[in-house]
């Protein structure tokens, strides 16, 4: 639609401070604007919601958005009053006053946007309210809500299709769900079978780095990868609710912030994790899949799953809460055989149709062939949706491309013990004739008399552990549900046994040390003692508020202030997140911790020196280094330290200049050497 896009990115600039659409943003909004029927596709973070704003702003009159998450609708309508569009919700967690304020709001025609829970359409005034408040577009967010199959099911959103027919507005849905039987029922629910423009946006959550590792000490490998990430939001997926607790016992012990969430606590108790999730930066939330719909927190910064996830399509999701503002985050799979068994299990045992149970055993195939892949992760994941990828680079395997051997003798070795024992033993049983143990069970049964037996005496148990759990991953064999988990082999595992195909498998997920997994600085070292100012700030402005931290800046606003370190307002303006509204609000409060004109909080490395003489020395080092900030003259590029290198410096003592260099490196010792070292000769 010409002559709507101009406009449309001036609002995109000017209200919401966005400098660029993100990919079929500016498609959905143009087609919004004009008043088409709509189904947009997009992934979580994908920027659904202001494909409906904007829109909203655009057109005359009261746009209209059902969402079934009452939390968001509160925070949504709290941001846009920050950017200043009159907005308000219709929810049962409303005041009296908030609603009155709503309502005054409508007979005015003030309202721009107008949040409503779909309960609402169940009370016959709703309709007669809206009829009487000028409305002229109808959105639809979560809309495979109305899909009776999915299990995020809502009754009410059924009452949608008809209110579309009573207001005869154009109507705009919008998912993250892309499968093909929810889209097809969309259309016939919401949009009474007439198919309404629809945009398809890619799967690709591109900041979410993607890592698996196979299960070793499942407990402490979840909490040495949270404990790296202090003072960061973060998930902990469980299989069970028992484990929920537990391991956020586990975590608090270790003194970071957890707590447990599953379907069986009161729901009180729920309420008050959900909340406290939402608000606080930094707690680790230990749940089970029950912790999910309900949270729409832009900036989780990691998820980890304690156990495998039931499909590819739930690690998706799963993994998908992470890094919604486009923000850096990070996710760890831990699977292990047992987890394969007790998956397999869950399916077989499961009452559904038989072709169902098929398609579930297919999905989980994907997910374990995407926890045994060989090549980059993400293109695994997304050849699964259908697109293709280079190599990501933001995997453990572009990090670190696996060790690989060839596998087919020894899997031929352990498909011939199966089948010798009449697929009627399990993994340690097996083990033991391929290793040639001879257990009680083992001479009692004659299998020490098998011709495999002690075949696989040149490689030790783990190893063997490792390729059968493999061989399950590639589906060569499954536990048997009706036979104590006993395994049999599949069809997909003739070929091999033949000699007509040969496989693969990974040597490094064999070995005992978990790597280590660093985590992923969000900026340099050198930006990130101001990121933490900036974040301190924002947590001070939103505690005031009573908000959640993002709804004053979200994360990637402040590293591109960390980043760029903008010195004027006009400067500021042009940082992503910076609209009119927030300039003027926040613009010289920021700018003064960027210019350092509000004395930053005391980073904990230096509160250790406090009262010592190292202290004093600290302090000058700081003081020097914030006037070379950007060199002698003033124009160079902007460096700092960190405030545990500036503490480790101010330990060294006099005639340390080599040491000094050392610690620094090349670059900022340039910069920063022969002053620290002058420092340090005068204490
Ligand atoms: P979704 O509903 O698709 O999961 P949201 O609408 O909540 O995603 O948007 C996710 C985040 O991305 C929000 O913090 C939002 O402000 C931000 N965002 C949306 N569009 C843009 C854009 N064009 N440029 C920068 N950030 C954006
Ligand atoms: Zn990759």
């Amino acid at each position: 639609m010409d002559g709507a896009s101009p406009t449309a990115h001036t609002l995109l600039s000017d209200i919401f401070g966005f400098d660029a659409f993100r990919p079929m943003q500016q498609e959905i909004v143009d087609a919004v604007s004009a008043g088409e029927d709509v189904l947009a596709i997009l992934p979580t973070g994908g920027g659904k919601s202001l494909c409906y704003q904007l829109p909203a702003l655009l057109r005359p009159g009261l746009t209209v958005v059902i969402s079934p998450l009452i939390a968001l609708m509160r925070d949504q309508v709290r941001a846009l009053r920050e950017v200043g569009v009159e907005a308000g919700a219709l929810t049962s967690a409303n005041t009296e006053e908030e609603t009155d304020a709503v309502y005054s709001g409508l007979s005015e025609g003030r309202l721009k946007i107008l949040y409503m829970a779909p309960e609402r359409l169940a009370s016959g005034g709703t309709e007669r309210l809206l009829a009487q408040s000028g409305v002229t577009l109808l959105a639809v967010d979560e809309a495979h809500c109305v899909s009776q199959w999915g299990h995020d099911f809502r009754p009410d959103y059924l009452r949608i299709g008809a209110l579309r027919r009573a207001l005869d507005v154009p109507l705009a849905a919008f998912t993250a769900t892309a499968d093909s039987e929810t889209r097809d029922e969309i259309v016939t629910r919401l949009f009474g079978g007439q198919a309404p423009k629809t945009f398809l946006g890619g799967f690709d959550r591109p900041n979410i780095r993607l890592a698996f590792a196979a299960k070793l000490k499942p407990r402490e490998q979840i909490l040495s990868f949270a404990s790296a990430r202090k003072e960061q939001s973060g998930i902990v997926y469980c299989g069970t609710r028992a484990k929920t607790e537990t391991l956020a016992k586990a975590l608090s012990d270790t003194g970071l912030s957890a707590c447990a969430y599953h379907a069986g606590m009161e729901p009180d108790a729920r309420r008050d994790v959900e909340r406290r999730f939402q608000s606080e930066d930094g707690l680790i939330v230990v749940a089970t899949v029950a912790f999910g719909m309900g949270i729409d927190k832009p900036d989780i910064r990691w998820v980890a799953h304690a156990d495998l996830p039931k499909s590819i399509e739930a690690y998706y999701q799963e993994i998908g809460r992470a890094g919604r503002d486009g923000a850096p985050a990070e996710t760890l799979t831990l699977y292990g055989a047992d987890d394969i068994r007790f998956r397999r299990m869950q399916i077989d045992e499961s009452l559904a149709p038989a072709e169902r149970r098929m398609a579930d055993h297919g999905r989980l195939n994907a997910l374990l062939g995407l926890a045994e892949a060989l090549k980059c992760r993400r293109q695994t994941l997304l050849e699964y949706f259908e697109e293709a990828r280079e190599p990501c680079g933001n995997c453990d395997l572009c990090a670190q491309p696996p060790d690989t051997f060839d596998a087919t003798e020894a899997v031929m070795k352990a498909l011939s013990a199966m089948l010798r024992t009449g697929e009627s033993f399990g993994v340690g049983h097996l083990t033991d004739i391929l290793v040639g143990t001879c257990t009680e069970k083992v001479k009692a049964r004659g299998h020490d008399r098998l011709p495999t037996f002690g075949v696989g005496q040149d490689t030790d148990r783990r190893h063997w552990s490792a390729i059968f759990r493999q061989m399950m991953g590639h589906d060569l064999v499954r536990p048997d549900a009706e036979r104590h988990g006993a395994l049999r082999m599949t069809h997909a595992a003739l070929p091999i046994l033949k000699g007509d195909a040969s496989i693969t498998f990974r040597r490094d997920t064999l070995a005992s040390a978990p790597r280590r997994n660093a985590p992923r600085a969000l900026v340099s070292e050198e930006d990130a003692p101001l990121l933490s100012a900036l974040k301190a700030k924002r947590r001070e402005l939103a505690e005031a508020q009573r908000a959640p931290a993002y709804v004053i800046f979200p994360d990637r606003t402040l590293i591109e202030m960390a980043e760029t370190r903008p010195d004027t307002l006009d400067e500021m303006a042009k940082i992503n997140g910076v609209g009119a509204k927030k300039l003027e609000r926040y613009g010289s409060t920021f700018l003064a911790v960027i210019t350092g004109d509000t004395p930053v909080q005391e980073h904990p490395a230096r509160r250790k020196l406090a009262g010592r003489a190292s202290g004093d020395v600290y302090d000058r080092l700081l003081a020097a280094q914030a006037r070379l900030a950007r060199g002698e003259d003033g124009t160079g590029k902007p460096m700092s330290c960190s405030a545990a290198l500036l503490a480790k410096i101010a330990a060294l003592g006099p005639n340390a200049t080599d040491q000094i260099d050392r610690l620094l490196g090349d670059r900022l010792a340039d910069r920063f050497g022969p002053t620290f070292a002058q420092i340090l000769s005068e204490a």
